[in-house]
């Protein structure tokens, strides 16, 4: 709140005060009438002058203020506060909820609002004790649709996933994750509300349908003041200029708010605008496997029908081993490592296979256990660290959020493992840091937070799914190394999801190799960068410029969509080494001793030379 313009609050506040304090104030009795005073004009006695039954025009504003501004206050609030229910309830809970909340609201629509007014008040008589269900009304509907449209604008964003990944509930992300980031358009639709429903109540009493006269409220005294506009012009503009004041008031003041609440709107603090500091196999049985895949399959409807984007891939993952899952864009590498978490996609599921972390079948879980999980037993990384972080909340509370997701811990011990978690993943000042935005760091500082998130609860597994591709080479070094070291340090078992071999020389243990939703070789990291003996591998290692100062080849054509795949072979369309026996029949992944796997039948023909990394144009 610190950013927070103090102009506005201190006018509706100023009004507001006054409103309250009407009653203390030595005022004229509001309904007293002195007909000898008839529109007299302002005077010692009477600043306002009186109307045209001779009642003093300032208290009847003073006292008329309690009542459009409750009226207002009342009904806005009852809206916002149910809009809010309503809108979370039908994004995030979806189904049954999603269509209670939103056909109801349409139904709402439906009704003209003047029409809707006229059979309330018909049936309830006029009145404010009338006008407050009656505004709520007109006014819910738009709540529940800009709540709507933000949780799904919001649940869909890493940041929210990320935090499912880390295993915190479905109410804590609803109501620390996706509320705070939908608070702006609220208040902005708040303040649209409010001046609306003053305005309307305005409107309401004026054609009679409200506030029952002889009471005041600004509409009977614009309405009374209409018919005496000639004599008495100054009558009109008192109750005009202070509902026009409030209204603008209101609008500043929640405009100031939703600048207040979005951290992203403040300008940038200029000591953090500098970079980051310098810094820095296996096919066994699955035994004491962490993460064991076996012939794990996805598939995702579409309007043209199923398709199979993940088919037959089995992985295994030991204490302290680092698997790097390589492949292009499109092959498949991510879903397989959301199946892994149990994160797919709604779109998207297991028809086949089985996955174990820890001994645990995710497939048999509920999610509840699958959250329990979740941050302990294994956590993830996520690509972009700008959109994986909130950008609404401190990183070290975000960092909070990760340690209270499985422990409860007094709010001190959460602050300072926040910071020891910063500080263990090398980030410098991490007091200062911990109470900076998402915006406020460099992308490597960003994406070290996102591993600190990741590593609060100690997981055993860490999925890291293109860690360090938003990151320039510098960064992208200081990260490997850092995800080096934590598996240095606590025997973590990593998955390292890329698309660049290289980038996973130096910490692989082991490859698998995907293409088009398969894995096409797999085994020890050193013999396959070695000695390929898949042309796609040859391929995808050819791609980057060699050590040897080669320059970089790209792969020509794409990787088949998993709706057209090519028969017989997947990379037959793009493989230089391709006879007519590669299109005939599909290929298994078949054993070629030590540990490894490839899915080529000419493997023997690169066994004594690379197969050349030449593809067809
Ligand atoms: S099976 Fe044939 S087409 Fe496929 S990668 Fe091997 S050589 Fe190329």
């Amino acid at each position: 709140m610190r950013r927070l313009n103090w102009l506005p609050v201190a006018a509706v506040a100023a009004i507001a005060i006054v409103a309250l304090a009407t009653p203390l104030l030595p005022l004229p009795d509001p309904l007293a009438m002195d007909i000898a005073g008839r529109l007299a004009p302002p005077s010692r006695a009477h600043w306002l002058g009186q109307d045209q039954y001779g009642r003093d025009v300032l208290s009847r504003l003073l006292w008329g203020s309690r009542v459009s501004l409750g009226v207002a206050v009342l009904a806005c609030g009852a809206a916002v506060a149910l809009g809010t229910a309503l809108g979370l309830a039908g994004g995030f809970l979806g189904r049954l909820a999603e269509l209670l909340a939103l056909r109801s609201m349409d139904i709402v629509l439906c009704f003209p609002p003047l029409l809707l007014a006229l059979l309330v008040v018909t049936l309830l008589g006029p009145g404010a004790a009338t006008l407050v269900p009656l505004l709520a009304l007109l006014y819910l509907p738009g709540f529940v649709r800009v709540v709507y449209a933000g949780v799904l604008s919001v649940r869909s964003q890493d940041y929210a996933e990320a935090m499912r990944a880390l295993g915190a509930t479905r109410l804590r992300i609803m109501t620390r994750t996706i509320l705070p980031n939908i608070g702006g358009p609220i208040l902005v639709q708040f303040s649209l509300t409010m001046a609306s429903a003053i305005v309307l109540e305005s409107g309401l009493s004026f054609l009679g349908l409200g506030v029952v006269p002889p009471a005041p409220s600004w509409g009977l005294m614009i309405g009374a003041a209409r018919s005496t506009m000639a004599q008495a012009p100054l009558l009109l503009l008192w109750p005009c200029l202070a509902l026009s004041l409030t209204i603008l008031a209101m609008n500043a003041l929640c405009d100031a708010l939703r600048d207040a609440v979005d951290p992203q709107r403040a300008p940038r603090p200029a000591g953090l605008r500098g970079t980051l500091a310098p810094h820095a196999p296996s096919l066994a049985p699955d035994g004491d496997a962490l993460l064991a895949l076996r012939g794990l399959t996805v598939e995702i409807d579409t309007p043209a029908g199923a398709i199979r984007p993940v088919r037959d891939v089995s992985l295994r993952l030991s204490p302290g081993e680092t698997l790097a899952l390589v492949g292009e864009s499109g092959s498949g590498k991510s879903l397989t490592g959301l199946a892994a978490m149990g994160l797919l996609p709604p779109a998207a599921r297991v028809v086949a296979g089985d996955i174990r972390v820890d001994g645990r079948d995710l497939r048999r879980l509920d999610e509840t256990a699958l959250r329990r999980l979740r941050g302990t037993a294994m956590a993830m990384v996520f690509q972009d660290p700008l959109s994986s972080l909130n950008p609404v909340h401190r990183i070290g509370a975000q960092i909070g959020e990760a340690v209270r997701a499985h422990h409860r811990l007094p709010a001190r011990a959460v602050r300072e493992r926040a910071v020891g978690l910063l500080r263990r993943v090398g980030i410098p000042d991490p007091e200062r840091r911990a109470r900076s935005f998402a915006h406020e760091l460099s992308g490597g500082m960003r994406q070290r937070a996102m591993i600190a998130m990741a590593i609060a609860n100690d997981p055993r597994l860490l999925i890291a799914d293109e860690p360090t591709t938003a990151l320039d080479t510098t960064v992208q070094a200081q990260i490997l190394e850092l995800i080096s070291g934590l598996k240095r340090q606590g025997g973590m078992a990593i998955l390292f999801i890329t698309h660049s071999l290289p980038v996973v020389a130096e910490i692989a243990d082991t490859l698998a190799v995907m293409y088009a939703g398969e894995i096409v070789e797999q085994g020890a990291a050193a013999a396959l960068f070695a000695r390929p003996l898949h042309p796609y591998t040859a391929a995808l290692l050819a791609s980057v410029p060699g050590e040897d100062g080669a320059l970089p080849r790209s792969i020509p054509g794409t990787v088949p969509a998993p709706h057209d795949l090519p028969p017989g072979c997947r990379f037959a369309p793009r493989c230089a080494h391709r006879r007519d026996a590669c299109e005939a029949a599909h290929p298994p992944l078949a054993p070629v001793g030590d540990d490894r796997l490839t899915r080529c039948i000419r493997w023997r023909d690169f066994a004594g030379t690379r197969p050349s990394a030449e593809t067809a144009a």
